[in-house]
């Protein structure tokens, strides 16, 4: 029997809201970019996250992280509490929440932990490698930067040695050191950021959306270089993109959003194969075939509409304006997150009309 993993990255019910000028003056209206998601990763492994532009999964990896300080929920990294908003149920080992003595449930304790001591064990390599890296710095001094910020280097000698490593280990070299961002190709600024992530000794690293601005050519070099890196560090990735082919090929879980919300989660095959999410489908059909014979038997299902705005979601389930199964209750309540099989997981009411 295979042990038991342990997990590193544990969120539950995270929330993020913000405020937006509402239709009237005085009053504020809020944006759910983020809204009750829970998940966990196992150490050295990658959850990948998809959806649409503006689902709020880059939020969700900032948030992890604090880069955004949480509305509420619980994060746990590494078995700390580092956020806790106090109103999240506790649960025992079997994930059965944990009661007081009249049978209510337990809450955990308010926490808002100093992030300095994880700042060095989480990290992100963003999406834009042109705005993310400064301009006026060299790579010498982008990557040294948080090397020197965390002090992981006795001497120059050191720190010099650790940056030319780190240059070395994603493919560019000890000469691009002297260099500035604007000598350098998408895919080599790329590789420059998430040099400087791992310059830190990392365990923990979200990879927001990182080759989607990148030339097609590029992005599977700079994929298999990230799984290179996984499995020589046992680093633990959170990767988000809007392509769920690219998330397929490096995640063993998929967690699916759509509009602030996790629809529906589950291994890589199991999504790739046997989704039932209405959603999910539509993403999965819009992946293009190689075999053109297989192509023109597969139907692509095109969704009615646009995603709604995140300040007025749909009542109920927020994906019942576009969804082609969608009825009454759809429309009253909000589905509750079931499990359809072996750790599969999908939030919709009507799953024997969708599968
Ligand atoms: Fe569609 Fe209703 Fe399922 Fe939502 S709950 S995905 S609207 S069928």
């Amino acid at each position: 029997m295979m042990a038991e993993q342990k997990i590193l990255v544990e969120v539950k019910n995270l929330r993020q809201y913000f405020e937006v000028p509402g239709k009237d003056f005085f009053r504020k209206a809020k944006v759910k970019a983020v809204d009750d998601v829970s998940f966990s990763i196992p150490k050295g492994s990658t959850l990948g996250l998809v959806g649409e532009s503006g689902c709020g999964k880059t939020t969700t990896g900032r948030t992890l992280i604090r880069l955004y300080e949480p509305t509420g929920g619980r994060i746990v990294y590494d078995g700390e509490t580092i956020f806790d908003s106090g109103d999240v149920p506790l649960t025992d080992a079997d994930g059965k929440p944990v009661l007081d003595a009249h049978g209510k449930p337990v809450c955990g304790k308010k926490v808002k932990a100093n992030m300095l001591p994880y700042r060095r064990k989480m990290q992100i390599v963003f999406q834009d490698p042109y705005a993310s890296l400064d301009p006026r710095m060299t790579i010498g001094e982008i990557v040294g930067e948080a090397i020197d910020i965390h002090k992981l280097a006795a001497t120059p000698a050191e720190r010099r040695e650790k940056i030319i490593r780190m240059l070395e280990r994603v493919g560019l070299n000890s000469e691009h050191a002297n260099r500035y961002p604007h000598e350098f190709s998408g895919g080599q600024r790329q590789r420059v950021g998430i040099a400087r992530a791992l310059a830190v000794d990392p365990e923990f690293i979200v990879c927001d959306e990182p080759i989607s601005a990148l030339d097609v050519s590029i992005q599977a070099q700079v994929i298999n270089m990230l799984e290179d890196l996984q499995n020589e560090f046992g680093l633990t990735y959170l990767f988000i993109a809007h392509d769920l082919s690219v998330v397929k090929h490096i995640s063993k879980r998929i967690g699916v959003m759509y509009l602030g919300k996790l629809v529906e989660m589950g291994t890589s095959s199991e999504i790739a194969f046997h989704c039932c999410h209405p959603y999910t489908k539509s993403l999965i059909s819009a992946i293009p075939v190689a075999d053109p014979v297989l192509s023109r038997s597969m139907k692509r299902i095109v969704l009615e509409g646009d995603i709604p705005s995140p300040v007025n979601p749909p009542s109920g389930c927020r994906f019942r304006t576009r969804c082609p199964y969608a009825d009454k209750l759809c429309a009253e309540k909000e589905p509750e997150w079931k499990e359809v099989g072996n750790g599969h997981f999908c939030a919709c009411h009507h799953l024997e009309k969708v599968t």
